[in-house]
């Protein structure tokens, strides 16, 4: 049985926009791609299996079950943690050989205690996050002279400094000014303090800021959204599409004049109509706001999506031929029309980072084959 909707990834499309990064941002910079929240909701063990090939430097996570997943996978390369862990988590982390981030001496603490009680031959890695304006972790600037004593002090035996980054909050933005400013106490810091390792990753970009920004002293890049097929402002290479969102129709009905359809009734016939209903809805990650507002790709025709969309169905409205089974496209690509993932994230009034995440676990994901008619 065919299912009734789902995720369809180019794994090939993930890889070439991973080379897009690495030629732009030059031989200079390690490339380090985000596979967070399952892999940007495509599927983390799909992303990295396309990912492999290209062979990147490290991973980044956010928690440390999204790490101890790529362990299972057989990753075998750095993974770095990034999200502010709960002191609970700093031990298990160590356990699996994770790169916590550290932003505060009582994490700090809690990471060298875990030290001393690993058995492990290695001193452990961890990374430092300081804070240049993005406001939500890392260490302050204003007292960096007394917390790097510290973070210098317990950096041997049992640890060891793997990197030190930052955040920038705009770097998708018109005005790159901030961005370039964060950029410069990044740089003015990693400058005036002693003690980080040759070898340390020092790093600051998405996306957006690897692809639109002189980055400085940082030779490591952390991109995420755009190996996933969305894009990240002017003046960047548009990316390879990545994932197609499809769904079947279930049910065809002729609508008499003054029908109305979904919850709250919000639509109403204007004249006889047809519509098609289809398997997707909210509980699949289609977004809510897409109610009377979003489009579909119906044999390669746009189609207005029409009333609320239900947890688990949406209806559109059909200009022409429909029959049950048909195969109704929210996102990417249908013959020659297309819904890029910028335009549903606008559609929908996010950003295609929430898009993404938000495809839930009901979706399959599938391998795009090459040829589109193979569903
Ligand atoms: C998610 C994340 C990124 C990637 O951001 P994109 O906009 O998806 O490229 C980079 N760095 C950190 C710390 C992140 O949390």
């Amino acid at each position: 049985m065919r299912s009734r909707a789902w995720v369809e990834v180019d794994a090939g499309a993930i890889r070439r926009n991973l080379e897009l990064v690495r030629s732009h941002v030059g031989a200079g910079a390690r490339v380090v791609p985000m596979v967070k929240c399952d892999g940007y909701g495509l599927g983390a063990g799909l992303v990295v299996e396309a990912l492999a090939p290209a062979r990147p430097f490290a991973y980044g996570v956010a928690t440390v079950d999204e790490g101890r997943a790529l362990r299972a996978l057989g990753v075998r390369v750095p993974v770095m943690v990034f999200c502010p862990a709960p002191p609970g988590d700093l031990a298990r982390m160590a356990r699996a050989r994770l790169v916590p981030t550290i932003s505060d001496l009582e994490s700090l603490g809690v990471l060298a205690n875990a030290a001393c009680h690993a058995d492990g031959a290695e001193p452990l890695p961890f990374q430092v996050e300081i804070d240049t304006g993005m406001g939500r972790s890392g260490f302050a600037l204003s007292d960096a002279a007394q917390w790097w004593a510290e973070v210098r002090a317990v950096a041997s035996p049992g640890l060891r400094l793997f990197g030190v980054f930052t955040h920038l909050h705009s770097a998708d933005g018109a005005d790159l000014g901030s961005a370039r400013r964060q950029i410069e106490r990044f740089d003015d810091f990693v400058g005036a303090v002693e003690g980080i390792p040759s070898d340390a990753l020092l790093h600051v970009a998405n996306s957006a800021a690897a692809l639109r920004l002189e980055l400085g002293a940082a030779n490591a890049v952390r991109p995420g959204i755009f190996l996933y097929g969305g894009s990240v402002g002017h003046g960047a290479p548009t990316p390879e599409t990545v994932a197609a969102l499809r769904a079947r129709v279930v049910m065809v009905r002729e609508a008499a004049p003054g029908a109305t359809v979904g919850y709250g009734a919000t639509y109403r016939a204007r004249g006889r109509e047809r519509w098609a209903t289809v398997a997707i809805g909210y509980g699949d990650g289609l977004p809510r706001e897409l109610g009377n507002a979003g489009w579909a790709l119906l044999r390669g025709r746009r189609s207005p999506i029409v009333g609320r969309i239900s947890m688990d169905t949406a209806v559109v409205r059909v200009a022409g031929d429909v029959a049950v089974g048909d195969s109704v496209t929210f996102l990417g690509g249908d013959g020659e029309a297309d819904i890029a993932l910028g335009e549903l994230a606008e559609m929908a009034g996010t950003v295609a980072h929430q898009v993404l995440a938000g495809l839930s676990a009901r979706l399959p994901r599938l391998r795009m084959a090459r040829s589109r008619d193979f569903v």
